[in-house]
């Protein structure tokens, strides 16, 4: 059920390896960093809730930042390494940390900023957002700010060239030891491209072969619970040039509201890579394009019914003349 789930989720963030790899990823932690520090004005001598605080290491920055007080929420157990982190850094007069769910804890006071780092795979992965939302509707003075402030989801086709190599790989076997495999090439295709598994990778970007576009905007001063159910949007893509397009990958950024511009973390192919890396739906065959085709169609996220904390993926697209094709995807189930 829900709880055993949702305790499932918190104790995958009670041991280091998880931290390690978010502090470890410098785009992402200077990302956070730089967009507390800018936001200054909005921090200095004011009260912040750090929402899915782990080690504290925002509260921190909004402690650099001249945050009057932190209250940092922390449902798993890494809370006590917060603990100690904080009393290191001698900020224990700043920063109280709380070890529990943000949906059950009760703050002393409510609260001008938001800070948290909630973002999954695909975005939306961990369904943590909405966590986010329940802290904004319950804590967050009128008019308060959240950072970051808005999130983006893109899409692009894409050419794997691994999947593209092993498919082909078949074809290689006769010449190295005289026996004809060519006809293993629709049974490979089944094994790797016909799985409704999500999976998350580094796309490079001479794989990617159209202009992104973007199919989702959540402002998260104004998004609802109920809208996360359901992210949907449609796409429409023109080729580069002739490849084949095996799946399409998609990717978020989230944005930092700044005076003279705004901060982004973007977890693009085009971009320094992150910890999240990318998120690829491969298609049940191969499609081939040239300059120009165009690949359009509809996406829809949702949490998964099984497990509300994993992502569900709908896609409906047609690339040229290869039209109506739809398929549903999973991450985690
Ligand atoms: N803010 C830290 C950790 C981000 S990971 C950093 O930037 O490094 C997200 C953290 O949020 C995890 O430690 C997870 O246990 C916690 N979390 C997720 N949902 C929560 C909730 N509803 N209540 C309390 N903590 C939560």
């Amino acid at each position: 059920d829900r709880s055993a789930q949702d305790n499932v989720y918190f104790e995958s963030y009670s041991d280091v390896t998880v931290h390690e790899e978010m502090i470890a990823d410098k785009v992402r932690t200077n990302s956070y960093r730089l967009g507390i520090l800018k936001n200054y004005k909005a921090i200095k001598g004011k009260v912040v809730l750090d929402v899915g605080a782990g080690t504290c290491v925002l509260s921190i920055f909004c402690v650099h930042a001249g945050a009057k007080k932190v209250y940092a929420v922390e449902a798993s157990a890494i809370a006590e390494q917060a603990k100690e982190i904080v009393k290191l850094n001698k900020m224990e007069d700043k920063i109280t940390i709380i070890k529990g769910m943000l949906e059950t804890v009760e703050l002393p006071e409510n609260v001008d900023v938001i800070v948290s780092e909630w973002m999954g795979y695909a975005l939306l992965h961990e369904s943590m957002l909405n966590s986010v939302l329940f802290a904004r509707d319950k804590w967050l003075k009128p008019g308060g700010c959240i950072l970051p402030s808005v999130a983006e989801l893109y899409i692009a086709p894409i050419n794997d060239p691994v999947v593209e190599d092993r498919l082909n790989f078949w074809s290689t076997v006769k010449d190295q030891y005289g026996v004809d495999m060519t006809c293993m090439y629709d049974f490979a295709r089944k094994c790797i491209m016909m799985t409704s598994e999500i999976a998350v990778n580094s796309v490079t970007m001479e794989d990617v072969l159209s202009h992104p576009a973007k199919f989702a905007e959540l402002d998260l001063h104004t998004v609802t619970t109920e809208q996360l159910e359901s992210v949907k949007g449609s796409f429409n893509c023109e080729c580069f040039g002739s490849s084949s397009v095996n799946a399409l990958c998609i990717w978020f950024s989230v944005t930092f509201p700044g005076e003279d511009r705004p901060l982004v973390l973007c977890t693009s192919p085009f971009k320094q890579e992150t910890h999240w890396k990318q998120s690829i739906l491969y298609l049940d065959e191969a499609v081939e394009v040239t300059q120009d085709t165009k690949v359009a169609g509809e996406i829809t996220l949702s949490p998964s019914v099984k497990n509300p904390r994993h992502l569900c993926v709908h896609l409906d697209y047609s690339i040229g003349e290869y039209t109506n094709k739809s398929k549903t995807f999973s991450m985690g189930d």
